[in-house]
């Protein structure tokens, strides 16, 4: 951390244009991932950036890129830049030009919703560098007005965005049309199973750069956690503790994809209707500002989300953060907690675990390096042995040679909650009914379609 401190621009070497613009800019010192990053950006490795936006994270790729892009007189363009929405494709091309205003260089925004041909002109005046959405990338390389051959350094933004708005398919198409020789420079503010599985798909050993986490969590966050054993059981206690509409009065619990933070909402759905939101990436813009609105504004009691769509949500007075599921991830932990605690009032934080999930929490108790208090399994709690989809035990289809993820494996032993004298069977009856008929499948690595048939919902 000392080193990042001392980082100036002048150690980065830039050249007299550069400094000229940030001097314009008057930026005087390098953010820490843009220490951080330059010099493995500047060597031609391949890296992946946790950051997230509003980290200087634009010009963390930016400044080696530019540093080091010779002038040229060719049309195609050299570097490619991928980013989820049409608003940060006119974000990113606004600052590179900020950045390149005495560089002379040809720089182009293209995203779907708008004119195609008009996009077609401007590419075939020449561009050095592309900033674009991925269909409409896509769609601008088929039509072959658009050549990516000389495409040498490919940037992603927003990595978890991007995939969890369903976007895989198109970027795999995408990399199967790019030079096999280029550099990839992938950027993610939240690290998810999925962005694993892109990098090791279709990545080699990339070099991580990423701004320490912090591991100290704020001191009136009272964090506590409970043992539970599925699923259902997990609902049960959320439930009775919701119950309490004075202590959890502004309540926002966590899951980690959409798939489980639509099942959460519908489950609580019957018992909260009134008092419940949730956001996620397969809601419109706008059902996702009027859920926050809602929440924010105290209209909605309890707010339902997954780690990429909370990223940098500011909302005050949040009494609790209820962490659904454990991250395996520590540094969302931090995340989320930080959601609660705000302007200094208390904040507390709740994490449920599974037996499979202890792992995870203890990776999150080496990394705070405190160990999260336990809570007594409420005696009035109705103890679930009614499993999930995703908690039976899987079976592989055939003709998937696909291994599985190791956390798809069947759940073992029983793990048992506390207070196991009360635990009742629960049957299941129209409830699992209502969740197999809409949920069908699990998600499987093998299961193509699953972002296909669900992006519409
Ligand atoms: P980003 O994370 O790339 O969206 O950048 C967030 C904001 O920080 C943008 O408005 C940048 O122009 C600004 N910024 C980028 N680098 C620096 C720096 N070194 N010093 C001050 N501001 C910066």
């Amino acid at each position: 951390m000392h080193k990042i401190n001392t980082v100036t621009f002048q150690d980065l070497n830039l050249n007299t244009p550069l400094y000229n613009a940030l001097d314009d800019l008057g930026f005087t010192t390098p953010t820490p991932i843009q220490a951080e990053a330059f010099s493995v950006v500047a060597s031609g490795k391949d890296m992946v950036g946790i950051a997230q936006t509003g980290t200087g994270k634009t010009f963390a790729y930016m400044l080696p890129i530019l540093k080091n892009l010779k002038f040229s007189k060719q049309e195609n363009p050299r570097v490619l830049i991928l980013v989820p929405t049409r608003e940060l494709v006119v974000q990113v091309v606004d600052e590179i030009e900020k950045l390149s205003k005495y560089i002379n260089n040809r720089v182009l925004g293209v995203y779907g919703g708008t004119n195609i041909n008009t996009q077609k002109q401007a590419i075939a005046e020449g561009i050095d560098i592309l900033v674009a959405t991925p269909g409409r990338l896509y769609d601008l390389a088929l039509s072959r007005v658009l050549q990516l051959k000389s495409i040498q350094k490919l940037v992603i933004d927003e990595v978890d965005v991007m995939l969890d708005l369903g976007f895989r398919h198109q970027l795999i198409n995408i990399f199967d049309i790019l030079p096999n020789r280029r550099q990839n420079i992938m950027f993610s503010a939240t690290m998810t199973h999925d962005v694993d599985d892109l990098i090791t798909d279709f990545f080699i050993s990339p070099e991580k750069v990423s701004i320490a986490a912090s591991g100290t969590p704020l001191e009136n966050i009272r964090q506590q956690r409970y043992d539970t054993s599925n699923f259902n059981t997990k609902l049960n206690l959320l439930k009775h503790l919701l119950l309490d509409v004075e202590t959890y009065n502004k309540v926002l619990i966590f899951v980690a994809y959409k798939k489980m933070a639509d099942r959460l909402f519908e489950n609580l759905d019957e018992e909260f209707k009134e008092e419940l939101c949730v956001i996620h990436s397969n809601k419109t813009q706008n059902y996702r500002l009027r859920s926050i609105e809602q929440f924010r504004e105290g209209h909605n009691r309890i707010l339902v989300a997954t780690d990429v769509m909370a990223r940098g949500l500011d909302i005050d007075n949040v009494s609790h953060v209820i962490n659904f599921d454990t991250p395996d991830y520590p540094e969302n932990y931090m995340h989320r907690i930080g959601r609660t605690g705000r302007a200094e009032r208390e904040g507390n934080a709740l994490v449920f675990s599974t037996e499979k999930e202890q792992e995870a929490l203890q990776n999150i108790e080496a990394l705070m390096q405190m160990k999260i208090p336990l809570l007594e399994f409420p005696t009035e709690v109705e103890i679930s042995t009614e499993l999930i989809e995703e908690e039976r035990p899987q079976i592989r289809e055939r003709n998937n040679p696909h291994k599985r993820k190791k956390d798809e494996d069947a759940p073992g032993e029983a793990f048992h909650d506390k207070s196991e004298k009360n635990s009742k069977v629960n049957l299941g009856g129209s409830y699992k009914f209502k969740i197999t008929a809409k949920y069908k499948k699990p998600k499987t690595r093998g299961d193509k379609n699953y972002n296909k048939r669900n992006k519409k919902k």
